[in-house]
């Protein structure tokens, strides 16, 4: 090997930039020790509502937590069903099933890899079918870029069903006129590290616009909580961000905009010097992706070889998701829209995601490309 590896995504560049304002909040924390819903959390809260222009933002332990309580807000039961892509984090589907209800999985578009409206139609008269009450659906912003919201959002509506966004790779970007966080009933995010806006450890956050809700959201969050601390009122969890997580993400949050912008770019250059030699990442017009990953399309015979011969020369890809979840041991029994989901089974054995992170500087990103385009070339 020639040069050093390159790193999957780069957080120790970003703990060059701003690690030390980080680790002062973290010490802040460990001094005035309210570890638990301590002056941070409000903060980022006021922050993050700022940042999107939602209403509310009511912040969480994890994106999973932050996806399972509006379900439960909303009283979602045994004998309903929530449209849900199979292209996609278990974390989607999985929510549904804890609460007894049913995920109905529909497939995604091609290019853009987020649900389309006629799978969506069809997963609605196929749980009609069974005999299942259809009463929400979850897109999933796949790799950073808003699903096609317009459509979803009317056809949701002439169907009674509510919308709740899966915005875990998207926030920080936005969708037309409407940044991500103001899109749906409810907006579900995850702060894991490796996500566009990630923390130190697991976090997430929901944001609403509906006043109802979010007084739900925050009772739930601590218990069930009523008036105070030991009235239960309803059947909660233990779901708040830690402090310390509220510390890094107030100075990471300062910077998102700025390195969305970097993504951007970098994205651009990948697709300029790509296109033609793989299928690139198509973004829908009025979308600015928050480009969680750069997600290119290969031959699926060709692309064990493509990533080996890839790696051998340094350059780390990674396969988001080798198996969409119609296909996974613990969901093959939940229905699907029609005969099968073929665009989500052909994307699970083509897709191959590089190097993305805001701090992927040229001479990196040619490397990768030029690699890329050769081993290409030398099995074609
Ligand atoms: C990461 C992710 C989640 C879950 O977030 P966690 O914070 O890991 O619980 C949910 N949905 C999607 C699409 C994700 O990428």
């Amino acid at each position: 090997m020639l040069t050093a590896p390159l790193p999957f995504i780069d957080l120790q560049s970003q703990r060059a930039r701003i690690g030390q304002a980080i680790d002062v909040g973290i010490l802040r924390v460990a001094a005035h020790g309210q570890y638990i819903m301590g002056p941070e959390v409000k903060d980022l809260e006021e922050d993050l509502k700022n940042f999107c222009g939602a209403k509310h933002c009511i912040t969480v332990a994890n994106g999973t937590e932050a996806l399972a309580m509006p379900l439960m807000a909303k009283h979602v039961r045994p004998g309903e069903a929530i449209l849900v892509p199979s292209f996609t984090f278990a974390a989607t589907a999985e929510v549904v099933a804890w609460l007894g209800a049913t995920p109905v999985f529909v497939d995604v578009d091609q290019d853009t890899f987020t649900m389309t409206i006629e799978s969506l139609e069809v997963g609605i008269t196929k749980a009609k079918a069974l005999g299942l009450k259809p009463v929400a659906v979850i897109p999933v912003d796949l790799f950073g870029q808003a699903a096609n919201y317009d459509l979803i959002e009317e056809f949701a509506a002439a169907d009674g069903l509510w919308v709740m966004s899966d915005a875990a790779q998207s926030f920080g970007g936005a969708y037309k006129a409407r940044k991500i966080g103001t899109i749906g009933q409810v907006t579900a995010t995850s702060f894991f590290p490796s996500k566009p806006l990630g923390c130190y450890g697991d976090g997430g956050a929901i944001f609403t616009d509906d006043d109802e809700m979010a007084s739900v959201l925050k009772s739930l969050r601590v218990h069930g909580q009523g008036s105070d601390k030991y009235d239960n009122v309803r059947i909660g969890l233990n779901a708040r961000l830690d402090t310390m997580q509220a510390a890094v993400l107030i100075e990471k949050l300062k910077i998102l905009e700025d390195e969305i912008k970097a993504r951007n770019e970098i994205a651009m250059r990948y697709s300029s010097a790509l296109s033609g030699n793989v299928q690139v990442p198509v973004v829908a017009q009025g979308n600015y992706s928050a480009w969680a990953q750069y997600t290119i399309r290969v031959p699926a015979q060709k692309r064990p070889t493509i990533m080996a011969a890839l790696k051998e020369q340094g350059i780390p890809t990674m396969i988001y998701y080798p198996k969409p979840l119609h296909r996974q041991t613990a969901y093959r029994d939940f229905p699907v829209a029609g005969n099968g989901l073929p665009v989500s089974e052909r994307l699970a054995d083509e897709v191959l995601s590089l190097p993305m992170h805001p701090y992927l500087d040229h001479a990196s990103q040619n490397r990768i490309v030029e690699t890329l385009i050769s081993i290409q070339k030398a099995h074609q």
